[in-house]
């Protein structure tokens, strides 16, 4: 079901949205990034004369409920950004929660207390989904964050309703729209570019994109096992022996397929994982012992803002050094440059992924790429070509 033409006037409209914010010691809301993303489909549902039932997470509390993962201290801040009253409920299930929404009057919004506050959540409990799908006579889901888990307010909830009462919400169809723009793109070239730790949590999205894009450009620590199979000398550069064999058997597959995979051919190397480290530029094939590689060289650079520059569709995840140390951000900064360059002259990007969304904002350019997606494991599992619960409980693919 669509949520552009879903009637909600008089409907009890449950929302899974993703409010899982930082908060200061004094508790009050530090980032609001989240709540600002879930505002459109909750105004649709007010604005249309439903009530928005809004539920998350927040935090990772451990046996019950403690005060400082209440969402209690999201309230006043979604308050404001609504310009409305919201009604906080001490509980997510139970007899209180239940009256006190049999009687919300149309237009209101209530924000339940965090789901983790029970454990059925986590476990996915069919009974807890039960109860808390039995307050709604329709369901959202607008957490992309939390879309790859099977959790019951993410997945299990959706089976206690109909085909015709389960809708994703904006930020959700959103997410989906974007991404799927550049896994199916019909304009060419599309470029991925891939980076970040460890070659462990990036292999099965390789795996999946050397079919689907014209060109992967690889930075970061996981280039090194890359690197080393390909028979570079990689020093002390961060490497995964048991990653070796799988390694090997993608850059292989690379041989035939569509994409074009690169590696760095520079790279800027130090003595120490340290800011103050002693640095040079290296060849990556051969860096000395006793160094590791933390950042790409000039010359890898330039090679990557050439393809980037002449890309249609361009999608990055991961860091292609230590970015968060001063001395090691150059090749994350100049790609981020590059990308908005590039975005600005007409190509479509996606950034996604915990680690590069931290790198974009630090230079400022997330505002000069067309989408920044807010799912970290989320739009991994989806680049990996998985089926994320959260999404096939409502598409029923
Ligand atoms: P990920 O979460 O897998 O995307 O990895 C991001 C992290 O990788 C960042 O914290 C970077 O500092 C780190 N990183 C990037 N390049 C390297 C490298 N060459 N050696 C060690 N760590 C790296």
């Amino acid at each position: 079901m669509d949520i552009n033409t879903y009637d909600f006037k008089g409907k009890k409209v449950l929302i899974r949205v993703d409010f899982n914010v930082p908060l200061d010691e004094s508790l009050n809301v530090t980032d609001n990034t989240r709540i600002k993303r879930a505002l459109p489909t909750i105004k649709k549902v007010i604005e249309n004369e439903g009530v928005a039932i809004i539920m998350s997470h927040l935090g990772r509390p451990k046996n019950g409920p403690e005060n400082k993962f209440s969402l209690s201290h999201v309230k006043k801040e979604l308050s404001e950004l609504l310009n409305c009253d919201v009604h906080f409920l001490n509980d997510c299930v139970g007899k209180e929660v239940e009256s006190a929404i049999a009687n919300a009057e149309n237009g209101s919004v209530y924000l339940l207390e965090n789901l983790r506050f029970h454990e059925e959540e986590k476990k996915g409990d069919n009974a807890f989904a039960k109860s808390i799908a039995s307050l709604g006579d329709a369901y959202i889901n607008d957490a992309f964050g939390t879309a790859h888990r099977a959790h019951a307010s993410t997945a299990i909830v959706a089976d206690f309703f109909e085909p015709s009462s389960k809708l994703f919400g904006y930020l959700m169809a959103n997410e989906i729209l974007n991404i799927d723009k550049v896994l199916a793109s019909q304009e060419t070239p599309v470029t991925a570019i891939i980076g970040g730790a460890k070659v462990s949590s990036k292999i099965t999205i390789l795996e999946n994109l050397v079919d689907k894009v014209d060109h992967i450009l690889i930075g970061g620590g996981m280039a090194f096992t890359l690197l080393k199979v390909a028979g570079a000398e990689i020093g002390n550069s961060l490497f995964e022996e048991d990653y070796l064999e799988l390694a090997e058997s993608i850059l292989k597959k690379t041989e035939n397929s569509r994409a074009n995979v690169v590696l760095p051919k520079d790279v800027i190397i130090a003595d120490q994982f340290d800011n103050n480290a002693n640095t040079q530029i290296a060849n990556s094939h051969e860096i000395p012992k006793g160094w590791m590689g933390l950042d790409i060289g000039p010359e890898s650079i330039l090679f990557y803002e050439n393809i980037i520059g002449k890309s249609k569709v361009i999608l990055w995840n991961g860091p292609m050094g230590v970015f968060e140390m001063p001395s090691f951000e150059n090749g994350t900064k100049s790609i981020a440059l590059s990308v908005a360059k590039s975005t600005k002259n007409g190509a479509f990007s996606v950034i996604g992924g915990g680690d590069s969304v931290a790198a974009i904002n630090k230079f400022n350019l997330s505002s000069q790429v067309s989408f920044v997606s807010t799912g970290g494991g989320a739009m991994l599992e989806y680049l990996e070509g998985k089926k994320l619960p959260g999404i096939a409980a409502i598409s029923g693919e």
